[in-house]
């Protein structure tokens, strides 16, 4: 449900979270800010309770546990699109209509009191009226304070339409970050965060195969020529996987040296198809360690396939694709073995 924050007390709990800010030396990044928007606006109560229990205990709020309640309460929900931005976005709409409206009527009311200024001015060159001299005053002073407050109006419609623009920006880092948390830095390809992100718009009802995938002896790699040329073979596999799927797939760093790929509506056969061309692609990889301008031995990886075939859960599947990848490196690794389908 949407609660909705007037402009007015969006203020206050703006003012409450930058207070929090400074007690506890934050910066006021778009992840900081939107945990503690949600704490000082009592939303979520099992946020505010971790907050507050760590307060009690005489501890800073540390960017890192911002971050972590950020992912827990916000980023795998849509707390802060809901809660947070959707309202504010509407009570500026509003304050920005009335003000549009209001400004209209003012011009209106300044034109009108112009035109009866002019009128009586004429009338007074004509006839000399004291009366009348005191109506112009009046009207001339009333004239002056429209003009300032139009002017007034003017300036705060742009201050909010500013704040409207800061609004959306915030939102793109929000969705940028979003996007980041799940991504697994080294690869570019979804972290396990990303998977289960990912895997919950795919229907476990539809032919679906999954690959695990781990790199044969990689232990070796990292002893003989270093962590950091290990990683790179790491990410020379994940491109190769990455050029082997479609955006409908879903292709996960599960661990250190092992991947998950979830080809979406592929049948057993064509799986193994798929599967075969990474294995081949990486196994023809020709990687050298650039420092001493030695050749790597050639990588392999094992594969286990799985297709979807009465599992209940995910974790069914990825169970038995693990079980057809221990198979596969049992029987001499560099290859790719299905798993057996399961009993109705
Ligand atoms: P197997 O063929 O049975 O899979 O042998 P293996 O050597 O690949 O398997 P093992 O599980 O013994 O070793 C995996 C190694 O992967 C151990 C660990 O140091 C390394 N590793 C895990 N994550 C990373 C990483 O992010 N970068 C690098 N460079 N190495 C990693
Ligand atoms: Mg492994
Ligand atoms: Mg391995």
């Amino acid at each position: 449900m949407i609660m909705q924050d007037s402009y007015e007390s969006a203020c206050q709990h703006s003012e409450k979270a930058h207070q929090i800010f400074t007690q506890h030396l934050l910066a006021p990044s778009p992840i900081n800010y939107s945990v503690i928007y949600l704490y000082v606006c009592n939303r979520l109560p099992a946020l505010n309770k971790e907050i507050e229990q760590h307060i009690a205990q005489d501890k800073l709020l540390t960017s890192e546990f911002i971050d972590q309640l950020f992912h827990k309460y916000i980023a795998e929900t849509n707390n802060v699109e809901s809660q947070v931005l959707a309202p504010f976005e509407k009570s500026i709409n509003a304050t920005m209509e009335k003000l549009k409206s209001q400004a209209i009527s003012d011009k209106t009311m300044a034109n009108n009191l112009e035109l009866a200024d002019r009128a009586l001015n004429q009338s007074l060159a004509n006839d000399n009226n004291a009366d009348q001299a005191a109506v112009q005053k009046v009207l001339s002073f009333l004239s002056t304070n429209l003009t300032d407050s139009q002017s007034k109006h003017e300036s705060l419609s742009k201050e909010l339409a500013k704040t409207y623009q800061e609004v959306n920006q915030l939102k793109e880092k929000l969705k940028q970050s979003k996007e980041e948390a799940y991504l697994d830095a080294l690869t570019g390809l979804l972290n396990r965060r990303g998977c289960d992100a990912k895997l919950a718009d795919v229907t476990l009802e539809d032919a679906h195969c999954s690959l695990a995938i781990d790199i044969d002896h990689f232990k070796s790699i990292n002893d003989t020529f270093g962590h950091f040329v290990g990683d790179k073979v790491i990410q020379r596999i994940a491109k190769v996987i990455k050029s082997n799927t479609s955006s409908k797939d879903v292709a996960v760093r599960f661990g250190g040296e092992e991947f998950v790929v979830v080809l979406t509506n592929q049948s057993v056969a064509q799986a193994k198809m798929i599967a075969e061309t990474m294995r081949k692609e990486i196994h023809a990889l020709r990687l050298m360690q650039r420092q001493t301008q030695t050749y790597l031995p050639p990588i392999s990886v094992s594969i286990g396939i799985a297709e979807v075939n009465h599992d209940h859960t995910w974790k069914d599947v990825f169970e038995r694709a693990d079980k057809a990848l221990y198979q596969a490196k049992e029987t001499g690794r560099n290859r790719c073995v299905i798993a057996e389908t399961v009993a109705a």
